[in-house]
């Protein structure tokens, strides 16, 4: 059974999602601050496939959690329900690791609907991976269904890390979504509008600075020299382009 814990300490709020989300058929825990969900995730990391994490709690707020969640190595796919007017709180909740985001007040059928998105990519995540032929480029060899490799670097999608040589990056969910996006769409240049709409679901007109700053966080991996990228480029005026084997493909 999928289990979604939410973090929220209005009781209104966290009672109406519990009701809806049982009646999806999910087991849900709600908790009321940030500090007992970490509890809870130390205890057990593997306990929740999915969290519903409101940025305004008592104590630490959703970001603090968030980022000591990913600092810590939880990676469990977040939903952050920001407020509205406060477009800043997504680009920073993004960049504190969440992998979508809601406004307040949102319709319950959009926050299910959200949730169901994040459970689907984590599967397509993993399924897609297992079909080795839309895995480009031939001149890489994936030695594993759920690895791809290129020069002297590799993304295990199975585990959300990035091996750099004998460095080991984890990723979250919304990153490796990117990077798996950007690697399936090889050396062709990607909107920033496109990966928008078929990475996050996002069809309404969101800010795409959200993108360039998982982009700022990829390079940081990936790139030798982050200024002067050669896996992960920039296409003027487009968005993106990524290249496997720069001497080769770029
Ligand atoms: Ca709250």
């Amino acid at each position: 059974m999928t289990k979604v814990l939410v973090v929220e300490d209005e009781q209104h709020l966290a009672d109406g999602l519990r009701f809806n989300l049982e009646a999806e058929g999910y087991q849900v825990q709600v908790m009321d601050t940030g500090e007992a969900a970490l509890e809870i995730l130390k205890s057990d990391p593997a306990a929740f496939d999915v969290m519903v994490l409101d940025v305004m709690l008592p104590g630490m707020d959703g970001f603090s959690v968030m980022a000591e969640m990913r600092g810590g190595g939880q990676f469990v796919p977040t939903l952050m329900l920001t407020a509205r007017g406060h477009p800043a709180d997504v680009l920073k909740g993004f960049a504190a690791g969440a992998d979508d985001y809601l406004t307040k007040p949102f319709d319950l059928a959009i926050l299910i609907a959200r949730i169901r998105g994040l459970l689907r990519r984590r599967e397509w995540l993993t399924a897609s991976l297992n079909a080795e032929s839309t895995l480009s480029p031939a001149s890489t060899t994936p030695t594993g269904q759920d690895v791809f490799k290129f020069g002297d670097k590799s993304v295990d999608f199975d585990r959300l890390e990035l091996r750099v040589r004998d460095q080991v990056f984890p990723l979250t969910l919304m990153e490796a979504n990117v990077l798996r996006y950007l690697i399936l769409h090889e050396g062709k240049p990607v909107s920033r509008k496109r990966m928008l709409e078929e990475v996050w679901n996002l069809h309404e007109d969101t800010d795409t600075r959200a993108i360039d700053n998982f982009i700022v966080r990829l390079r940081r991996y990936i790139e030798e020299d982050a200024a002067h990228p050669l896996h992960v480029r920039t296409v003027r005026g487009v968005g993106y382009r990524f290249v496997a084997i720069p001497g080769k493909a770029g």
